[in-house]
């Protein structure tokens, strides 16, 4: 393992040296979204001071300019996340409307009443409610696979749940309020057998781990640009090419389109037959500096050293006797969720915003998996390779004093 030279790292962040209530800014809230390194800011400058202009409509020099730098990026993708094809990238606006894109289309082609969805007790509500939809509209049944008090999926369940009436399969790569990462391969694999195809959610994933979809072999793919240091309102969908092509297309208007007339419309080819209106060409083009920042430091040295981050801080954490960690799975990464008997998350939250901490307090989009620990709420801290140990030990002091205050 390189070790990260986190400070020179840190430094390449602007807003990581600022001061939040006259305290150094500790920002734990990286599962909500990550901050910005330099070389993102300044593309998203050089964008609109040097070649602002609309994509793949103009032959001039400004547009032609734009264009390369946006499909450029499409490259990138396919080559982060090792798909097969530049036509398997779809820009979205992120992790919810690639799922939802995929919801409104395969399945409203593909499901019929008295099929069934299957998904898990710890998704994201992004990842259940688009599926509660189409199933409400064509009669299909939305069916749960349960975790355990560690917060592990209960693998074996998906063979009882699985059978002729499953015609999909949803699940979130790393659980974003408890941490855990799921055994996906495995679960691709028994979907397989089956012919099911599988969306891996991997929002909370693609910037801690390599995902690898040929590898992986899932159908789909979803996650967010402003999770992995890149821009807001930019996100990605990859499909396999075989299944992209058999769907209909998402929105109409332009772009999206081969010819129109009033009689007929012929739509493009993947992937702009998904692509309808001028698109995030901001997002697309800060997002390759984000791509390229995460390829420079490598993942596999983000994934050793926020792995040791969060043991350091899980081990802290448990030493104050008061603290309750929610989700104990054996495979966690990045994120601990945790309650305190008696004291609120939002006033742990208050209380740590005062010291200039930013942590998540609340359900975390995870309603189902709050009531599933019995919980109202949790606070979270969520880590990222810029993150240091000093940090944890200001949040656990800070932590010390919020409970002393309370009794
Ligand atoms: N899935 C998971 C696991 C998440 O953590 C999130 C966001 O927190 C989402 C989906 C939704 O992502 P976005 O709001 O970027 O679309």
């Amino acid at each position: 393992m390189q070790n990260l030279d986190v400070n020179k790292i840190r430094s390449d962040f602007p807003i990581l040296s600022r001061l939040v209530n006259g305290k150094p800014l500790v920002y734990f809230d990286n599962a909500a979204t990550t901050q910005k390194p330099k070389d993102v800011i300044d593309k998203i400058n050089y964008y609109y001071s040097n070649i602002n202009s609309n994509v793949h409509r103009g032959v001039h020099y400004l547009s032609e300019t734009a264009s390369k730098e946006y499909e450029d990026t499409r490259k990138l993708v396919q080559n982060f996340i090792n798909a097969k094809s530049h036509n398997e990238i779809i820009y979205t606006r992120g992790t919810t409307e690639s799922i939802n894109l995929v919801a409104s289309t395969y399945g409203r082609n593909n499901l019929v009443e008295g099929d069934e969805v299957l998904i898990t007790h710890m998704e994201h509500h992004s990842n259940i409610v688009p599926w509660q939809l189409i199933c409400e509209e064509k009669g299909a049944k939305l069916k749960v696979v349960p975790i355990t008090d560690d917060g592990e999926l209960i693998l074996s369940e998906y063979d009882k749940l699985i059978n002729e009436k499953t015609k999909f399969i949803s699940v979130v790569h790393i659980s974003n309020s408890l941490g855990t990462i799921n055994p996906i391969k495995k679960i691709i694999e028994k979907a397989h057998k089956y012919n099911i195809p599988v969306l891996i959610d991997a929002a909370q994933s693609i910037q801690h781990t390599n995902v690898n979809v040929q590898e992986l072999e899932c159908d789909f793919l979803a996650f967010s640009g402003h999770k992995m240091y890149g821009p807001t309102g930019i996100g990605i969908l990859y499909g396999k090419k075989e299944l992209l092509e058999k769907m209909p297309p998402y929105q109409g208007g332009g772009d999206m389109i081969l010819s129109v007339s009033f009689e007929k419309t012929l739509f493009n080819s993947i992937p702009y037959k998904f692509e309808a209106g001028t698109p995030h060409i901001e997002g697309v083009i800060g997002l390759s500096e984000a791509i390229k920042y995460i390829q420079k430091i490598g993942i596999e040295n983000i994934s050793n050293y926020e792995s040791d981050i969060l043991k350091y801080a899980t081990e802290q954490i448990s030493d104050i006797k008061e603290v309750k960690i929610i989700g104990t799975a054996k495979e966690k990464s990045s994120i601990l969720s945790f309650v305190i008997d008696g004291i609120h998350p939002h006033d742990i939250g208050t209380f740590l915003d005062r010291d200039g901490i930013a942590i998540r307090t609340g359900h975390h989009c995870t309603e189902p998996i709050m009531r599933r620990f019995n919980v109202p709420a949790t606070s979270r801290a969520s880590f990222s390779f810029y993150n240091l140990k000093e940090e944890v030990d200001v949040f656990v002091e800070s932590l010390r004093s919020v409970i002393k205050l309370f009794s």
